[in-house]
Formats: C-alpha cells, sequence, structure tokens
C-alpha cells in the first residue's frame, strides 16, 4: 500500500504550471498581466527565439519592495486580494497569486525592482525553483523587470510541445495584440531577436485609438468599422464592429474584453453571432473589437486559472444588451436592399 505524501513545494508549483505555463506567449501575458496591474504606463517585451531562450517584460510601475521579493515568488502570495469580498469584485487582472511561482518552476526567473521609496533596487535570481531565493542590490529605475529563460529547461515533457519558433513567435504577438487593445492608456514596444517589431504609443484620443487598431487589426478593419457606443442598467458596450460586407472566412478578429480582460465566451459569441445573422452568409465571421463594462461584482472571473472564462450574474440581460445594442448599429448602417437581398 503506497503511503501519502506532501508534494514538494517544487512539484506543486510545477504541476500548477501545467495550468498556466502553456508556451512562451502564456509566460509573457502573465508578466504583461502583473505590469499593467502595477499601473505601468508603458511596456517593453523583448524575445530571443520566440521567447523559448530569453522572455523580458520591463514596466515603470510601482514596483516590489524588496522585503516582498521572494513572497513574490512564492504560490498563493497576491497584493492583489485578502477576503473574499476582495474576490468577488476584484478590479485587477491578477489575483490567484500563481504566475511568479509556476513560471519559475520551469524557468530560469530573474525579478529586478524598485519602488519610488526605495533608494536602490534589488534583485532575486531562481533556477528551476530552488525554495531559498537569492536577493541581491542591482540598478533599475521605479518599476519592474522580470527575465524569463530556458523555458521548460527542467521539465523536457513540457518542452517537447513547443513548437518552431515562428509559431511560438506568432502566439506572442497574438497575446500581446490583446492586451495592446485592452490598455489604450499604455505604451508598447515588443523586440524579437533585437529587432523592433510593434511600438506603441499610450493612445489618448479617439484618433490615437483607431490608430493603435489599425497597427493591431489593419486598417482595412478600422476603414469598414462601426463606432459602438452604448450603456443600459449598469452595462456599457463600446467598440467597433465591421460592416458586414468585411467579414472573414475566419473567426480570426474578435476580441471581447470584458472589464478589460479579454474574454472567450459562448453567451456572447451567441449574442454577437445573432447581431449579424440576418446579414452574414452561415460560413463567414464578423470582425469586432468590443468592449464591456460592468460591476465587478456582477461577474465572476475565478471560473479558469487562465482567467479567459467569466460567468455572468445576469447572463439573459448581458446577452439581450450585446444582441440590441450591435443589432441597432448594423441596422442603422446596411442599405435596404443589402438586407434584403441576405434574407
Ligand atoms: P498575482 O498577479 O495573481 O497577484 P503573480 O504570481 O503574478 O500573482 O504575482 C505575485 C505578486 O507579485 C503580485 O501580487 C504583485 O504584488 C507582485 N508583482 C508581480 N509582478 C509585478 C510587477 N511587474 N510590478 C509590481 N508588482 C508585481
Ligand atoms: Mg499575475
Amino acid at each position: 500500500m503506497p503511503h501519502i505524501q506532501l508534494l514538494s513545494p517544487r512539484l506543486a508549483n510545477q504541476i500548477a504550471a501545467g495550468e498556466v505555463v502553456e508556451r512562451p506567449a502564456s509566460v509573457v501575458k502573465e508578466l504583461v498581466e502583473n505590469a499593467l496591474d502595477a499601473g505601468a504606463s508603458r511596456v517593453d517585451i523583448e524575445l530571443e527565439q520566440g521567447g523559448v531562450k530569453l522572455i523580458r517584460v520591463r514596466d515603470d510601475g510601482f514596483g516590489i519592495a524588496e522585503s516582498d521579493l521572494p513572497l513574490a515568488l512564492s504560490r498563493h502570495a497576491t497584493s492583489k486580494i485578502l477576503t473574499l469580498d476582495d474576490l468577488e469584485a476584484v478590479g485587477t487582472l491578477g489575483f490567484r497569486g500563481e504566475a511568479l511561482a509556476s513560471i519559475s518552476s520551469v524557468s530560469r526567473l530573474s525579478l529586478t525592482s524598485r519602488t519610488a521609496e526605495q533608494e536602490a533596487a534589488a534583485r532575486v535570481e531562481v533556477e528551476g525553483r530552488d525554495m531559498d531565493a537569492k536577493i541581491s542590490p542591482a540598478a533599475h529605475p521605479v518599476g519592474t523587470t522580470v527575465e524569463v529563460r530556458d523555458l521548460f529547461f527542467n521539465t523536457p515533457a513540457r518542452r517537447k510541445f513547443l513548437r518552431t519558433e515562428k509559431t511560438e513567435f506568432n502566439h506572442v504577438d497574438e497575446s500581446i495584440r490583446r492586451q495592446a487593445l485592452s490598455r489604450f492608456d499604455a505604451g508598447f514596444t515588443l523586440r524579437h531577436n533585437q529587432r523592433v517589431i510593434q511600438s506603441l504609443r499610450p493612445a489618448e484620443s479617439n484618433i490615437d485609438k483607431e490608430r493603435r487598431i489599425s497597427s493591431l487589426c489593419g486598417q482595412q478593419f478600422i476603414d469598414n468599422a462601426v463606432v459602438i457606443e452604448a450603456e443600459a442598467s449598469g452595462l456599457r458596450l463600446w467598440g467597433w464592429v465591421a460592416l458586414p460586407t468585411f467579414s472573414r472566412s475566419q473567426a480570426d478578429l474578435q476580441y471581447f474584453f470584458v472589464n478589460g480582460r479579454v474574454i472567450r465566451d459562448k453567451l456572447v459569441a451567441h449574442a454577437v453571432r445573432q447581431a449579424y445573422r440576418d446579414v452574414l452568409y452561415n460560413n463567414r465571421h464578423p470582425a469586432f473589437v468590443l468592449y464591456l463594462e460592468v460591476d465587478p461584482a456582477t461577474v465572476d472571473v475565478n471560473v479558469h486559472p487562465t482567467k479567459h472564462e467569466v460567468r455572468f450574474r445576469d447572463g439573459r440581460l448581458v446577452h439581450d444588451f450585446i444582441f440590441r445594442t450591435l443589432h441597432r448599429a448594423l441596422a442603422d448602417v446596411r442599405p435596404a436592399d443589402h438586407f434584403r437581398g441576405a434574407e
């Protein structure tokens, strides 16, 4: 009969890493979310070899106090929530306190940070998560830099699932596209193997926002999009939806954010599909970049570790609001004969 034993913290973290750290793009997603949660106004991302060799994310956010550095890498350690009430109305992208613990258990990670109160920065380095992290003095402006090297160097089974440099890079690029669409007020740069791939300044005005969307989703999309802006029953929906004439053969230009978090949701997808039903052929897909803002207390984001899913308290209300708003917007612009032609 086998005896029951407690897993070592490292193995527990490696198991948890299986849920959130699938590939370089998942690391980038978590690190950029942390930067945005720290109030960063710019986030610089550097990759080598599609992120497999190196991912470096640097921000100008509020930083981490030196005394908190080891805790930042511990599992279930977070500065973002403390009570169940906090969880139920969470306004930050992170709250599980698992990302850095997971990532550091499957890579060589260093975290360098400085707060406004500190004279100097400090750095903590761990390799595949040895529990006693080394802390040393470092030079860094207020903000944080996280470096992740050699992802999955100690978990060959996971490393086997990595694809080519180009494929991994494309996944990172898509992840950054979502984050840059979610936070217009932050600037982003992306470098791959020393080449600047993307450089986006903070976008304040609507023109700047449309310029960013055009860099990320193409000028064609913006040229063919209708601006959405609606508010009812505590819900607000805004953004851009493409005219039916700009439909796509794949569902590859569909971004839906709930309180700044990109999500994939059946209910939302259904509402959008219904709104386009009369104007799109069955095998065509609409293109949209949409933002739904709701009271955080009416949506549960703690459904899945990657937080791509949400649960609305009043799903019916949300569904109908999205459907009605889009249906009306599309009805306003479509010429009557086009409408009849598609029937
Ligand atoms: P979570 O984001 O769910 O809290 P993480 O493991 O991603 O968990 O991060 C742990 C903690 O480390 C965060 O709660 C935060 O206090 C701190 N932290 C991580 N990255 C940053 C950053 N870029 N700037 C400031 N604090 C950070
Ligand atoms: Mg986080």
